[in-house]
């Protein structure tokens, strides 16, 4: 089996199942959506992650509000299989020892893609190097660097050592994987004897190279002091680094996967225009980000499916006949939906809430950009908003980064908005956001609410997930939302677009937009024109669940990127 792999899927985070914590957040679970589909579709992919043996972390609010990280534990043997080969790759000079863990993803009709999780915790190695695969994102710059050279350079050993050899595609989820550029640049000169690199070698990586980029956010693209880089990777990587991946004197684990790559994507098309001018590049490919239809929509909506749309696992397009199915039928899947999501609420928060309240759900990572705090910024104007169009209730959750001293406090800001605004509108803060979570929240909320601020977010697919459980969303142009909107179609949007050049000044309207759709628009289709509400609905599943998933996303991988 491994000798008809094609193609190596490398993610620093991978999100299998809600039992297996090795993720953080949208990344992760767009890598476990895209394995999931390429099991689906008979694509031939294996797929390298680590291990993260201690895993993110296990999120708890305390009654200051504040979030306070606890470790996470998980049984690596009664997840994955071990397997025997050993394998190494040599960091600062020393010899690190690797193995790696197997999960298979099986697909709809039972076709197999591998997920290799690395691993350095093995007794050969010192305390340092055994540690290196404990933690998703933590630790200093040395720690990470010598994490990413694990994933690149010992992921391509790991694919030789399991006899992986017919690989002729490298697809880097995000820069975390771009080491493994250098891996195949040492292979193609030891071919030939040599130590150092030539533009020839340099060119015959490239030819088997694909690079997505995530996220315009600056911050998000890993660099490392030169001094660093040479200390972790050793002198002979210099050579091309000068050259090729070095940016003011840094090395850049985005220029090198840019530089080194065949076909470079986005992940919207507004997120490819800005990616364009942030690296100045003409060449810089879209391909929309999706979702797993099959691991999304709620279990009420599966089953409403299966009987009016036979076909819409295999065949996710054919969802738009969702505007065929008897909207009684669609409004009782759906309050199935948030039934469960109100009982976990009811029963985890003690949030009280009740199910013909509407609902407006919000979740994702605390990361500023996202301004989970916008609707807050006028406390009174919500306060009036209820007396005036009807009553709703707000459910949260997201992670901050530990080291995310704003992020903490955007949670902090929610949770005493929730005491200030008792008892007119209850809010809940969720703790300890993760896949169960995001499918809970998104198949149970009435609106799915997203405020980043333009052209910030990348693509965004939580919006996705509502979708396909005919949850509309109502979010600031940016992202997959400037491809998925229609105004009082699949939802409802927040200002104006502000094209790819957004300022800050620009979000000031964007509190004032929001409140005015709520109580001019939403609240009463939901309150007063129930049917029109339920034909939103119908629209998100029918025109947005039908194409913004893995199934349609995959597709154009395998089009441009794979087998182009
Ligand atoms: C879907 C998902 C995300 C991505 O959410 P966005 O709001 O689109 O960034 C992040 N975390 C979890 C746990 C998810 O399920």
């Amino acid at each position: 089996m491994p000798a008809e792999r094609r193609i190596a899927y490398f993610s620093m985070e991978i999100a299998i199942e809600p039992s297996i914590p090795t993720y953080s957040g949208g990344l992760g679970v767009l890598a476990g959506d895209t394995i999931r589909t390429a099991a689906d579709l008979h694509v031939p992919m294996v797929a390298i992650t680590l291990l993260h043996r201690k895993g993110y972390f296990t999120q708890r609010i305390d009654a200051q509000g504040w979030q306070q990280e606890e470790p996470v534990t998980w049984s690596v043997k009664s997840c994955l299989e071990g397997l025997p080969e050993s394998f190494s790759v040599v960091i600062e000079g020393r010899t690190v020892f690797l193995r790696a863990w197997k999960y298979d993803v099986t697909g709809c009709d039972g076709f197999v893609v591998p997920v290799l999780f690395l691993d350095s915790d093995v007794p050969e190695n010192n305390d340092w190097d055994r540690a290196l695969t404990h933690y998703l994102y933590g630790g200093d710059a040395r720690y990470r660097l010598c994490q990413e050279a694990i994933l690149g350079m010992g992921g391509v050993k790991a694919l030789r050592a399991l006899g992986f050899r017919e690989i002729n595609r490298f697809h880097m989820n995000e820069g975390h994987a771009s080491l493994l550029t250098l891996a195949l640049l040492e292979e193609q000169a030891q071919r030939e004897g040599r130590e150092y690199f030539t533009s020839n070698d340099i060119e015959q990586v490239r030819q088997q190279c694909v690079f997505t980029t995530h996220t315009p956010v600056p911050a998000g693209h890993d660099q490392f002091g030169m001094d660093l880089a040479i200390q972790v990777l050793g002198r002979r990587d210099m050579i091309a680094t000068q050259e090729l991946f070095g940016a003011n004197g840094q090395l850049n684990l985005t220029m090198l996967a840019l530089n080194l790559s065949r076909y470079v994507n986005g992940v919207a098309k507004r997120h490819s225009e800005v990616s364009k001018a942030m690296f100045a590049l003409e060449e810089v490919d879209a391909i929309t980000n999706g979702v797993h239809a099959g691991t999304w929509v709620s279990e009420p909506f599966q089953a409403l499916f299966d009987a009016h749309i036979p076909s819409w696992r295999e065949d996710n397009f054919s969802l738009r006949h969702a505007l065929k199915i008897p909207s009684r039928d669609i409004w009782e899947a759906h309050l199935s939906a948030k039934r469960k999501l109100l009982d976990y609420v009811n029963q985890h928060a003690m949030a009280g809430m009740s199910l013909d309240v509407f609902t407006i759900g919000f979740a994702r990572r605390a990361a500023l950009y996202k301004r989970a705090d916008l609707l807050f910024h006028d406390v009174e104007r919500l306060k009036r908003i209820v007396s005036s169009a009807g009553p709703f209730q707000l459910i949260y959750a997201g992670k901050a980064h530990p080291h995310d001293q704003a992020g903490k406090e955007l949670i902090q800001r929610i949770i005493k908005a929730k005491e200030a605004l008792k008892p007119s509108i209850k809010i809940a803060y969720l703790e300890n956001y993760d896949m169960h979570l995001g499918k809970l929240i998104t198949a149970g909320a009435d609106v799915w609410l997203n405020t980043p601020q333009p052209p910030l977010e990348a693509s965004g697919t939580s919006g996705m997930k509502a979708a396909l459980n005919g949850v509309p969303s109502l979010s600031t142009l940016d992202g997959w939302w400037v491809e998925g909107h229609l105004e009082g179609v699949t939802g409802w949007a927040i200002g104006a677009d502000y094209g790819h050049a957004a300022t800050q000044e620009q979000s000031a309207n964007d509190a004032a937009s929001l409140y005015d759709k709520l109580e001019q628009v939403i609240l009463p289709l939901f309150y007063r024109n129930h049917d029109g509400y339920i034909n939103v609905m119908q629209h998100a599943i029918a025109l947005n669940g039908s194409f913004f998933n893995t199934q349609r996303m995959v597709q154009e991988y395998v089009l441009k990127g794979y087998f182009h």
